[in-house]
């Protein structure tokens, strides 16, 4: 459902990438490897990806968290923005998934950007916080479990130094958070999110209508 961004129509969406995608070969290469597998869906369009490099950058970010790795899509484009000795903390709990991952950043040269913990990345980020990183990190891409979110998101804006920026997946959840009808566990855990992100002072907040929604939560200083 995030392979490409919600609510164009394919011709536009074919332009928009025409116009615009600068997806370098090492990016293409594992996205048409996960296109093969059972979850595809599950990784962020390429479109999203350079979005997000590009907020990379222009925050400036050298440590960067995130949380839900899959085949690695999103923790490459972002290595790839950091600058050499920028750091990515990389949390998930599947050995299955992040073998593929773990190849492609190696063989994209990045490999030693990116630190992957498998365990529960509610306890990674503890540790990182009892272990003095609290303000530490500048930008933070939260795409995992979305019953787990809430809990993410406050762990990771402790880790982030103020200014810093959480970007957070499928927030528009292939329309379902709009549908009064849907209300699947993952569904009600997303709409009680948007909620509370809509009232959460300590942000600067905006959903952007990329890929599946990418709402952007900026740590207010
Ligand atoms: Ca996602």
């Amino acid at each position: 459902m995030s392979r490409k961004s919600i609510g164009l129509e394919e011709r536009l969406y074919q332009y928009l990438l025409g116009a615009s995608l600068r997806e370098p070969p090492s990016l293409a290469k594992l996205r048409e490897e996960t296109a093969a597998h059972p979850h595809a869906g599950m990784q962020i369009s390429p479109e999203q990806a350079q979005f997000m490099q590009l907020l990379v950058k222009l925050t400036g970010a050298r440590r960067v968290v995130e949380v839900g790795v899959f085949t690695g899509y999103s923790s490459l484009a972002m290595a790839l923005a950091l600058p050499d000795d920028g750091h990515l903390l990389a949390c998930d709990v599947s050995e299955e998934y992040t073998a593929i991952a773990r190849r492609h950043w190696a063989a994209a040269g990045v490999a030693s950007r990116i630190e992957l913990v498998l365990a529960p990345a509610r306890e990674t980020l503890e540790a990182r916080i009892a272990a003095g990183e609290a303000g530490h990190y500048d930008f933070a891409f939260i795409d995992a479990d979305k019953t787990g979110y809430h809990d993410y998101y406050e762990r990771l804006l402790r880790l982030l130094r103020p200014g810093g920026l959480i970007a957070v997946d499928n927030t528009l959840w292939d329309g379902a958070v709009a549908d009064p009808a849907e209300n699947s566990p993952d569904t009600v855990a997303l709409r009680e999110f948007n909620a509370r992100l809509h009232r959460d002072e300590r942000v600067d907040l905006s959903l952007v209508p990329i890929g599946d929604g990418l709402t952007l939560a900026r740590k207010r200083p």
